[in-house]
């Protein structure tokens, strides 16, 4: 190497601690952060993750140091571990979309989860879609209900794409919407998430496992967050914590807004204050009872709203 300084432009692809991964036109560079970083931001326990654009510059043993992060498009945040007060934890930056996958059953749908993580979305500004996986397991007398949900969340914007990773129905169409962008995907335990991706990239999981070189073992946990390359283009953000983020500091009168549905009735309620909730004159309760706005989706917002005025939700940004 010459004495010049050389710079190069990146990706942060996995994330080991102390080491990120960094992927350049030229390769995949061991990088670390300049020290300063890490104390910059003291509300985030982690100032650089996966999907960050960053600048390295190269030092003599061909690794990186990180000079720079590039402004992020959204980012998925969430409160820190072990309750520390106003403390976030950042998943992941940069998402193209987000998908949230259910089972037709074992387990069920949880609409609950499925409303939760579209709020999370919608305050992350992150395109989010439903995955309805296990569709060969579609009993005569699941199909009302299984289609109905689908219904609901088309209806409101959100693509719904039932698929079976057992039978390979819609893979492709699902491995389509994950060309050429950052993915995530989240989803209770079970539901077919991993064999999913493994049928849009066999051999995905051989990758999720393999820690960087320099740890020596390439275990199959994935403690640490990574996005995982496709090889027709596009990263599949796989991290730990997808599932367990909380709702941060999103205030009462804020959370109608993410109910994309009931966006237009929001200003037409006779409280300006208004919560949607046992007000006199709401017009999103008037919107419910017309049957335009879904009883299921209703109570998951109740039960949201009941948990951010309790202070125990958070989604931060
Ligand atoms: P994850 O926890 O979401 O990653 O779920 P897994 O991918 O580990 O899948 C959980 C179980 O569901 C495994 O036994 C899979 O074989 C099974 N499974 C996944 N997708 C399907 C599907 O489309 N149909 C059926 N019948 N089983 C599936
Ligand atoms: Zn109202």
């Amino acid at each position: 190497m010459s004495d010049a300084e050389e710079y190069r432009e990146g990706r942060i692809l996995r994330s080991t601690g102390s080491w990120y991964d960094v992927e350049t036109s030229e390769g995949v560079v061991p990088s670390k952060v300049r020290g300063k970083f890490r104390l910059e931001d003291t509300r985030q326990t982690n100032p650089t993750v996966v999907g960050d654009r960053v600048t390295i510059r190269m030092v003599e043993d061909d690794t990186g140091l990180i000079t720079a992060i590039h402004p992020r498009d959204n980012q998925l945040v969430r409160r820190a571990a072990g309750r520390r007060i106003g403390m976030e934890h950042v998943l992941a930056a940069n998402i193209d979309h987000a998908w949230v996958v259910q089972s037709v059953r074992k387990p069920k749908i949880n609409t609950g989860f499925v409303d939760r993580f579209l709020v999370m979305c919608e305050a992350f500004e992150i395109p989010a879609g439903l995955v309805i996986n296990k569709i060969d397991l579609m009993r005569p007398a699941d199909e009302a209900a299984v289609f109905e949900i689908c219904d609901v969340y088309a209806d409101i914007g959100y693509p719904v794409l039932p698929v079976s990773a057992e039978t390979g129905e819609n893979v492709d169409v699902l491995a389509e919407a994950l060309q050429d962008s950052v993915s995530v995907f989240a989803g209770g335990s079970g539901v077919g998430k991993s064999t999913l991706l493994n049928a849009i990239e066999p051999g995905l999981q051989l990758r999720t496992g393999r820690v960087s070189d320099r740890t020596q073992k390439g275990k199959h946990t994935t403690t640490f967050a990574s996005l995982l390359p496709l090889s027709q283009g596009g990263y599949v953000v796989d991290t730990p914590g997808v599932r367990e983020y909380g709702l941060v500091a999103i205030e009462p009168y804020e959370l109608g807004h993410y109910f994309p549905e009931f966006r237009p009735y929001l200003h037409e309620c006779r409280f300006p204050t208004c919560t949607h909730d046992h007000e006199p004159g709401c017009a999103v309760v008037d919107a419910l009872e017309q049957e335009i706005i879904d009883p299921v989706r209703y109570s998951s917002y109740v039960n949201m709203l009941h948990s951010v005025q309790a202070g125990e939700a958070d989604v931060g940004r």
